[in-house]
C-alpha cells in the first residue's frame, strides 16, 4: 500500500500531466461517481444505519438524493462554468480580449465528519472534480461503515492515478496535512479547524472552513403554531439533532412559548409515537462519547424538561427533549447541542432576541418563523449569519443555487452548485494583447511630460 505521501505525489504527477484539464474527463469522472451511489445505494443505507442508525427517509433525502442532484446540475452545466467570463473594457484596452479563466487549483483535500458522511464528503468532491483537480478526500472514522464503504467503492468507479481516499482519525489526517495541498477544505469543528489552519499555515494553503455554532431559531409575532411546531421539530430532530444547520435553540416571548408547549409535545407524539425508542424513524446518538457529552449537557442544565429525558446509553438513545426556562448562561447555552435537545429560551421584544443573536458568535444559520413580514425582514437586516431561512429549518440547503457556508466563526468560504466550483476553481485575470497603437502607448512612456498627464 502507498505512503500517504506517495498517495499525494502520485496525485501531482497526474495533475501535471494535464489529464483532468478536458471537460469531457471531468464529465465522465462526474458520471462514475454518479453511478458508484447509484449501483450501491442499498449498500450505502446499510451503512449509514450502522453507523446512526439512519432512517432510510432521512439517508435517501439528506445523503442519496442531494449528492445526485448535485452531480445532475455540475454535470448540465460544466460547460458554461468552464468558459472564459469576458469583462468590460476600457479605451486603453479596447482591442484586447480580457477575460476570467476558470483554472484547478491542482491536489486538493477534503476532510469530513461523521454526522452526513456520504454527502458531506461527496458533495464537495463534485466542486473539485468539476473544477478540474485531483482529490484525495479523508472520511471520518467514527462513521466507520460508510467511511469503509466509500474507501472500497471509489477506486472500483473513478480515476486511481487522480483520486484517493485516505481513511484514519485525528493522527492520520495530522500527518496526512504535513504534505502539501493547493487547497483545504474542511468540515468540522472549531476546534480541529484551529489545528487544520496550523498545518496549512506552513505551506500557505488556501483554506475553505464548513464548521458549526449555535443556530438560532427566532418565534415572534402571529403565528400559526401547529405549522411552526411541524417545521421546526422536524428540522431539529431529523438525524437526532445532529446537524450542522439544525436549529440549536428557540427564542420566543413567554406567551409564543406557553402556547407552543403542548403543541411541541403533540407533534413529537404524531412524529415519533409514544415509545420513541421503538420508533424506526429516528437516529441514534453516533457513539458513547458523543451520548455522554450531551448527557452531561442535560445534567448540567438548570433548565425544566418538559418532553423527553429518557435515554438508554446501550441503545446510544436520547429521547427527543424539550427543556424550557433555559437561563442564558445554561450549561445547553454554552456549546452546539449537536443532539436532540431544544431548549427554549423566551425575550421580551423582538429586539431583545436580535440582541441575543447578535452578541454570539455569527451563526452557520438563523431562522426566523412569524406571519409578519415586516418581522422576517427586521431579523434579516438586522442579523448575520451563514444561511436564512424564514418559516422553516435546514430546507435552504438543498437549493444549489444558494452558496452554502457560514461567516466568521461558522466557517469560511462556501460551496454547492457554481459555489463550489468556484471555491475549487482559481480565478486568472488574462488579458491577451497585440502590438497594435503602439503610438497611444507612448503617452505612458518617459519622459513624464505635464503634456501627457493633461491628455
Ligand atoms: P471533528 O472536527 O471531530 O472531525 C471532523 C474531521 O476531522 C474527521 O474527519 C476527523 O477524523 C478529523 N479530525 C479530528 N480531529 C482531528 C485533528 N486533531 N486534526 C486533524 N483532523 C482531525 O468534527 P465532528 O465531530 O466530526 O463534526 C461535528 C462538527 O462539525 C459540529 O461542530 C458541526 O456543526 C460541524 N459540521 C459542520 C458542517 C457544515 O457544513 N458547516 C456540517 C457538518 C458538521
Amino acid at each position: 500500500m502507498d505512503t500517504q505521501s506517495q498517495v499525494v505525489d502520485k496525485l501531482r504527477s497526474a495533475f501535471r500531466s494535464g489529464v483532468t484539464i478536458p471537460e469531457q474527463f471531468r464529465r465522465t469522472q462526474l458520471t462514475k461517481l454518479m453511478s458508484m451511489i447509484k449501483d450501491n445505494e442499498e449498500q450505502f443505507l446499510n451503512a449509514l444505519h450502522k453507523d446512526l442508525s439512519k432512517p432510510k427517509f432521512e439517508a435517501i433525502v439528506s445523503e442519496i438524493d442531494i449528492v445526485i442532484n448535485e452531480l445532475h446540475y455540475a454535470i448540465a452545466n460544466l460547460k458554461s462554468w468552464m468558459q472564459p467570463e469576458y469583462v468590460s473594457k476600457s479605451l486603453a484596452t479596447k482591442l484586447d480580449d480580457c477575460f476570467v479563466q476558470r483554472e484547478p487549483l491542482g491536489v486538493v483535500l477534503i476532510i469530513a465528519p461523521w454526522n452526513y458522511p456520504l454527502h458531506l464528503l461527496i458533495l464537495p468532491m463534485v466542486g473539485a472534480i468539476a473544477a478540474g483537480n485531483c482529490v484525495i478526500i479523508k472520511p471520518s472514522e467514527i462513521s466507520a461503515a460508510t467511511d469503509g464503504l466509500i474507501a472500497e467503492l471509489v477506486p472500483k468507479y473513478l480515476s486511481q492515478d487522480c483520486y484517493a481516499v485516505v481513511r484514519g482519525g485525528a493522527e492520520e489526517t495530522k500527518a496526512l496535512l504535513q504534505n502539501r495541498f493547493d487547497h483545504i477544505f474542511y468540515t468540522g469543528s472549531q476546534t480541529v479547524a484551529r489545528s487544520i489552519l496550523q498545518a496549512a499555515s506552513v505551506h500557505l494553503t488556501p483554506v475553505t472552513l464548513e464548521l458549526g455554532g449555535k443556530s438560532p431559531c427566532i418565534i415572534y409575532g402571529r403565528i400559526d403554531v401547529t405549522a411552526a411546531a411541524y417545521r421546526l421539530i422536524w428540522a431539529k430532530f431529523f438525524n437526532a439533532g445532529q446537524s450542522c444547520v439544525a436549529p440549536d435553540y428557540v427564542l420566543c416571548s413567554p406567551a409564543t412559548r406557553d402556547a407552543l408547549l403542548p403543541v411541541l409535545r403533540n407533534t413529537l407524539e404524531d412524529f415519533y409515537g409514544k415509545e420513541p425508542q421503538k420508533c424506526p424513524d429516528l437516529s441514534r446518538i453516533v457513539s458513547h462519547r458523543h451520548w455522554t457529552r450531551l448527557m452531561e449537557l442535560l445534567r448540567r442544565s438548570s433548565g425544566k424538561i418538559i418532553v423527553g429525558g429518557e435515554s438508554d446509553e446501550e441503545d446510544k438513545y436520547i429521547a427527543p427533549t424539550v427543556v424550557v426556562d433555559v437561563a442564558e448562561d445554561d450549561a445547553l447555552m454554552q456549546e452546539e447541542i449537536f443532539g436532540p435537545i431544544l431548549p427554549i429560551l423566551t425575550v421580551d421584544s423582538l429586539e431583545k432576541g436580535i440582541d441575543f443573536i447578535n452578541r454570539r458568535e455569527k451563526p452557520l444559520a438563523l431562522y426566523v418563523f412569524s406571519d409578519e413580514s415586516s418581522v422576517v425582514d427586521t431579523v434579516l437586516q438586522n442579523t448575520s449569519s451563514g444561511g436564512f431561512c424564514s418559516n422553516d429549518g435546514i430546507v435552504y440547503m438543498t437549493l444549489p443555487g444558494l452558496p452554502f457556508g457560514g461567516v466568521g466563526a461558522s466557517g469560511w468560504g462556501s460551496y454547492h452548485g457554481h459555489w463550489g466550483f468556484e471555491t475549487f476553481s482559481h480565478r486568472r485575470a488574462c488579458m491577451l494583447r497585440g502590438w497594435a497603437l503602439e503610438r497611444l502607448n507612448g503617452l505612458r512612456y518617459p519622459p513624464y511630460t505635464d503634456k501627457k498627464l493633461s491628455w
